[in-house]
């Protein structure tokens, strides 16, 4: 007879993940201590809410009461199509539907399995929604290991994907096998980065990071990011790129995830005409439609 965890983790892949894994819900003493050094030297820059709840942010156990078992889920979004090179760059994680949604829907049908076809639990789900240390706990699951560039990278499928998680009440077979940190020499993605934000190995300045300073910064771009943003319009990719682990991975299947014509061909001069029309139009229900027509219009002028 199957056990429970074996049961969740089969119909995970059903639904599409690729990976599953399950931890015990225990305090990240190291992940705390990174955190609180992090924050100290102000490497987040606006993102204030990393600031808030960091208790909550290293103990899972105040997120979910008696909470029992962490699954961890991670869904492919290497895109199976990229954009033309001469069009205005978007991040391949924001090329479809907003991620919340998609990957929520899916841990939705994960949750509702287990309380109908295995045993009344109650938990939570998460995606990028809640203070929670993802990339931490899906080590401890044994889903892959984090990475010089700060990713968390799986065997033989790279890093291109989203984290999910469901805490439960529920007490299930943990993974406990942990896969060694496997870059080795390599430095490709901290030779790559073109603001030095890598700093050093899983050392990441944001307020350096074109990612954070094209998506998540509201004030005005400094000079160097003017020097190094090259054709991107939205968030940057190249540290994942040039890993060895995301050569010849595949490209995602899930059908919300895919771009448009109109997303692949995109201009900077489009962008510049735009209405918020235009703009509702190309990215509602998108990850892009958060930062709004005005910031991305302020890349695009870059
Ligand atoms: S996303 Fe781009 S800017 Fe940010 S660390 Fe990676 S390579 Fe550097
Ligand atoms: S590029 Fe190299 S060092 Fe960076 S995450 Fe990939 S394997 Fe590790």
């Amino acid at each position: 007879m199957c056990s429970a965890s074996s049961l969740i983790k089969q119909k995970a892949l059903e639904l599409g993940f690729s990976a599953c894994g399950i931890c015990r819900p225990d305090f990240a003493e190291q992940y705390s201590g990174f955190l609180k050094d992090w924050l100290k030297k102000g490497f987040h820059g606006e993102m204030s809410y990393m600031e808030r709840n960091s208790d909550k942010r290293s103990d899972p156990r105040l997120l979910v009461d008696d909470v029992k078992s962490i699954i961890i889920t991670a869904l492919n979004y290497y895109p199976s199509k990229k954009q033309d090179a001469q069009a205005a760059q978007v991040a391949y994680y924001a090329y479809g539907k907003d991620y919340h949604v998609v990957v929520k829907k899916k841990l939705k049908a994960l949750y509702d399995f287990i309380a109908l076809e295995i045993a009344p639990v109650k938990g939570r789900i998460f995606c990028d929604s809640a203070p929670f240390a993802e990339k931490y706990h899906a080590v401890k699951a044994g889903l892959g290991w984090v990475g010089k560039n700060t990713q968390l990278i799986l065997p033989g499928k790279g890093s291109f994907f989203f984290l999910g998680s469901i805490l439960l009440d529920m007490p299930l077979e943990y993974d406990e096998v942990v896969i060694p940190d496997r870059c080795g020499n390599c430095t490709k993605c901290i030779d790559a980065c073109p603001t030095r934000a890598l700093m050093a190995p899983g050392r990441l300045d944001s307020t350096r990071c074109l990612s954070y300073l094209s998506i998540e910064y509201k004030g005005d771009l400094p000079d160097f990011y003017k020097e190094t943003i090259g054709n991107r319009v939205y968030g940057c990719d190249t540290c994942n790129t040039v890993c060895p682990w995301n050569q010849n991975v595949r490209g995602n299947e899930t059908g919300e995830f895919q771009a448009s014509e109109k997303l692949l061909n995109l201009s900077f001069e489009e962008i510049m005409k735009m209405n918020e029309d235009d703009f509702d139009k190309l990215f509602f229900e998108t990850a892009i439609y958060r930062i709004g027509l005005k910031q991305l219009q302020r890349n695009a002028g870059v």
